[in-house]
């Protein structure tokens, strides 16, 4: 980890994206897109350990904010 050198400018960014997985859930109720429901997610991980997860369905997706992760979700 290099939390230490992020300073309060920090701009999350995608180290890594996993998935696809199987469509559980909305990945962004704050900005849902219904019809990205129901197909397969992503979550991608930033250096600082925040997510930010992805519902992809075709060409219909919705992207979350950057969150704190979930217990479980690692990069
Ligand atoms: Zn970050
Ligand atoms: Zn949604």
């Amino acid at each position: 980890m290099v939390v230490a050198a992020l300073g309060p400018n920090h701009q999350c960014r995608i180290l890594t994206t996993q998935g696809p997985t199987p469509f559980e859930a909305c990945a962004a109720p704050d900005r849902c897109n219904p019809a990205s429901h129901g197909s397969y997610h992503f979550i991608s991980f930033c250096v600082c350990g925040k997510v930010r997860r992805h519902s992809v369905n075709g060409d219909e997706i919705e992207r979350s904010g950057w969150v704190e992760a979930r217990p479980g979700e690692r990069r």
